[in-house]
């Protein structure tokens, strides 16, 4: 038997619970404030997942994208699904809700627009790919932030405020 304290991130509230473990499984939670608190340990310590929200490259604009994962994905391939995306280039014009990737890393969720994108003319900026940094950028997750500072996020001056770039959020 082994116990854990995580915070629920389910409101503000931000209830601290103590979950009792035997064998994997999770045979109690206390300090729960309502019933979500328990269904988001149980998710949490047994099998953690974050959804993800990062920039993607698009053909023929300097601008990225921002996008995100359609549903929570696994936390341990997080870095992965970052990777993959910004491996992507995608073609505009783009919609909110557009499938940017599909299942990606292989866990059957979409990686969709968070932002509309119009149509380009001219040659389709094959030369003009926007590069964005080899780092993956900040993103953030259901359960506060986990991910990698960049210098976009610093430059924006909101995630990355007082943060160095490459600087590991858990
Ligand atoms: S247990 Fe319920 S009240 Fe407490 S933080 Fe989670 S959602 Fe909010």
């Amino acid at each position: 038997m082994s116990a854990k304290t995580i915070t629920c991130i389910g409101c503000p509230m931000g209830c601290r619970l103590t979950v009792a473990l035997e064998n994997g499984k999770v045979t109690s939670v206390d300090g729960a404030g309502c019933g979500r608190g328990a269904a988001y340990a149980r998710q949490e310590c047994v099998c953690p997942t974050r959804q993800v929200t990062t920039l993607a490259r698009v053909r023929g604009r300097r601008e990225p994208l921002s996008v995100k994962t359609a549903q929570p994905i696994p936390k341990a391939l997080v870095f992965a699904c970052v990777e993959e995306i910004h491996r992507a280039r995608v073609a505009p014009p783009v919609k909110i809700g557009d499938v940017v990737v599909k299942n990606v890393c292989g866990t059957g969720v979409d990686v969709v627009a968070t932002m509309d994108v119009a149509a380009v003319s001219g040659d389709g900026g094959a030369a003009d790919l926007h590069r964005l940094p080899g780092a993956p950028v900040a993103f953030e997750t259901d359960g506060g932030r986990a991910g990698v500072i960049s210098w976009p996020a610093v430059r924006r001056g909101r995630e990355g405020f007082g943060k160095t770039p490459g600087q590991v959020l858990t």
